[in-house]
């Protein structure tokens, strides 16, 4: 007999695979902080590579975004910001990967945003308080379609990020902290990685704020493109 539901449960999450008819079904979103030696700078926090290790945060599957959507200015911020990132789509399952072998769970790549009430996030963060308000906001894991590029290792390309037509955002995948093996090793020793998780890699150095009314665009090279409309204040 067919499970039957109290009321109806929520659609699958999943994102279009770049020449597929099938969707790719999304599971977790992992973000990984502090990610550009020129960003951790201007959040206040550098980064001494040799003394720590990467940190995450996540986000409800249910803040995905497809890119090109209008999405409202969210609530109970006067600070949304962009972070235009590279996100990683896992392919298969990866626990405790090591980083030779990291390749081998990469199904492909998108470009996507990591947008962040960013009063909240700092204020939070500096009263020792988890992120949540600051990140898992409705509707701010923006994100393009998924390009397949299985078993394939990004070490290059020009990260790009513009507001209104003026450039924000201009550096390099060559300038993460953590690179793309480097970031499965570490991440898969504390989650089972699945098929679906997506991994925003960083964002470099220029995240500001926007206001209703800017149209966010932005492109990782090899990739494509990622855009937002922010809309009317919720
Ligand atoms: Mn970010």
């Amino acid at each position: 007999m067919t499970q039957r539901y109290l009321f109806p449960p929520a659609p699958v999450v999943a994102l279009p695979i770049r020449g597929l008819a099938e969707q790719f079904p999304v599971q977790r979103l992992f973000f990984v902080g502090r990610n550009y030696h020129a960003h951790a700078v201007e959040m206040g926090k550098p980064v001494d590579k040799s003394a720590e290790r990467p940190f995450y945060f996540t986000k409800s599957p249910q803040t995905l975004t497809l890119s090109g959507a209008t999405t409202p200015y969210p609530s109970e911020t006067a600070n949304y910001h962009f972070e235009m990132e590279l996100v990683m789509a896992i392919g298969k399952p990866g626990f405790r990967v090591k980083a030779e072998d990291a390749h081998d769970i990469i199904y492909g790549y998108a470009s996507g945003l990591d947008m962040t009430r960013r009063d909240l996030q700092l204020a939070a963060r500096d009263k020792g308080r988890p992120w949540d308000l600051g990140k898992d906001v409705e509707h701010s894991a923006v994100c393009s379609e998924v390009v397949p590029m299985p078993g394939q290792v990004i070490e290059r390309g020009a990260i790009e990020l513009s507001v209104n037509g003026q450039v924000k955002q201009a550096s390099n995948v060559d300038q993460l902290i953590w690179n793309i093996r480097e970031i499965i090793a570490d991440l898969s020793l504390f989650y089972h990685l699945q098929p679906g998780d997506l991994i925003y890699t960083g964002t470099p150095e220029g995240v500001g704020a926007v206001q209703p009314g800017d149209r966010i665009t932005g492109r990782v090279e090899g990739v494509g493109d990622v855009a937002l409309t922010v809309g009317p204040k919720a």
